[in-house]
């Protein structure tokens, strides 16, 4: 997830109840090679995993991950394209049989952050990052996305004869920002094949053999906000002198509460609006000419982003002209909402049943964002979250921490799940109706 929003997901400690099949049998022969294969290339994936984990890269410097990622495309016999929206990679498996195109993504980057976490191949890099020396750490687990990847790639070259359609191999950049999925589409990566479907995943702290799904809005839209609000300045003895702009930001501010609790429909979907800085003035008898307010605002629901934009700007612009002032409303768009495709979504969730059983748990939205959303607007997407959280509660610890920490037993469940997914969709029959 971006650095804007790292998000309650992590916070999610829901309780497995069982970690087993389902009832429902595959009857689907292909589920069988893919079992064997995952777990005849997991040793290789966790080489891969530490290899990537210990030598972590921030957004768009992506060179040395990237490199490794296409050496291994091209290994496979997989059509790669490199430099693809800035680092991105790009691999093209053709299978045997016609049939649609699907398209998986992995995001690659790292996180300015100092790595805390007690294991042996803990990042020690660093690099300049806003002009101060910083340590690099995949602190929001995209190395494991990567490793994921490059496993679900090896395997599915290996059943290529018997694929009925294309697999499309998305590794990103820059989730974290400044985003790297939306140069990858501008540079076409959702066309040539044209994707009729897109699956990732994303790993959070919650118990190893989970996958969370949503169908609709599964991680929010993370805009900025920015209001300039301009009076007039005066003596602060004498404010008939002037327009206080203090006084109406402390309006607005109150006023920004009730765009989220008396104009959206909560019951459809949530929204939050915050300020999160204010500045204005300095010193008690001077009344300021302007006041900055800076915030974020975040929705689940494409719908509900567009009026709750609206409602902001209204209502700001329409306190500050009642008090005599002006209201500069600037709302910067960041990553839109994470829709999974309704249909797309109850169509796969027996694929994700076959691997973790009940551990397929629809969950609640996060408020986390994640640019996975730009892809998802090109095709009907499906995000899943992975849970990696170790059995230790000590080792539990949320994205974007320094002792973020994943267990690898997540690994051949994430390979499996992004595997199955492409292949099912591929096949159309992700599991037995009997
Ligand atoms: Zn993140
Ligand atoms: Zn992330």
């Amino acid at each position: 997830m971006s650095a804007t929003g790292r998000g309650p997901m992590a916070a999610l400690a829901v309780i497995l109840l069982c970690a087993a099949p389902v009832a429902a049998q595959s009857t689907n022969p292909l589920h069988g090679t893919i079992d064997e294969l995952t777990a005849a290339i997991n040793d290789q994936v966790v080489d891969w995993r530490r290899d990537i984990h210990a030598n972590p890269e921030l957004g768009m410097q992506e060179f040395r991950t990237a490199g490794i990622v296409a050496e291994h495309l091209e290994s496979l016999g997989i059509d790669v394209q490199t430099g693809v929206g800035g680092t991105g990679v790009v691999g093209v498996l053709k299978g045997g049989l016609p049939g649609p195109v699907v398209a998986l993504r992995a995001d690659m980057d790292g996180l300015p952050v100092t790595e805390l976490a007690d294991v042996p191949f803990a990042s020690r890099v660093t690099t300049q990052w806003q002009g101060r020396e910083v340590g690099v750490m995949h602190a929001c687990g995209h190395d494991n996305h990567v490793a994921i990847l490059m496993g679900v790639a090896a395997i599915l070259s290996e059943m290529r004869d018997d694929l009925p359609g294309t697999v499309k191999f998305l590794f990103q950049p820059a989730e974290e920002g400044p985003g790297g999925a939306e140069p990858m589409i501008a540079d076409g990566a959702m066309e040539n094949p044209k994707v009729d479907a897109v699956f990732g995943l994303h790993v959070f702290p919650s118990p190893v053999g989970m996958i969370s799904y949503r169908e609709g809005g599964m991680l929010a839209s993370s805009d900025g906000l920015r209001i300039v609000v301009r009076g007039i300045q005066t003596h602060g003895a004498m404010p008939w002198g002037g327009v206080d702009p203090i006084v109406t930001s402390a309006q607005i501010i109150n006023g920004l509460q009730t765009v989220v609790s008396r104009q959206v429909d909560l019951t459809d979907s949530p929204a939050i609006v915050t300020i999160g800085q204010i500045e204005g003035g300095n010193r008690g008898n001077i009344i300021p000419d302007t006041v900055l307010m800076i915030g974020t605002i975040r929705t689940l629901n494409p719908d509900t982003r567009t009026l709750v934009h609206e409602r902001v700007r209204r209502m700001a612009e329409s306190i500050a002209a009642a008090n005599g002032a002006e209201a500069d409303v600037t709302i910067s768009l960041g990553y839109p909402v994470t829709v999974n495709d309704p249909a797309l979504t109850r169509q796969m969730v027996p694929s994700l049943q076959r691997i973790v059983g009940d551990g397929a748990v629809s969950q609640p939205p996060a408020t986390g964002a994640e640019d996975f959303s730009y892809f998802a607007q090109e095709a009907p997407g499906l995000f899943i979250g992975l849970g990696v959280g170790a059995d230790d509660p000590t080792l539990v610890h949320p994205n974007h921490s320094p002792y973020f920490y994943a267990d690898e037993r997540a690994l051949p469940i994430g390979v499996r799940a992004l595997a199955s997914l492409a292949v099912d969709y591929l096949t159309g029959r992700p599991i037995s109706e009997d």
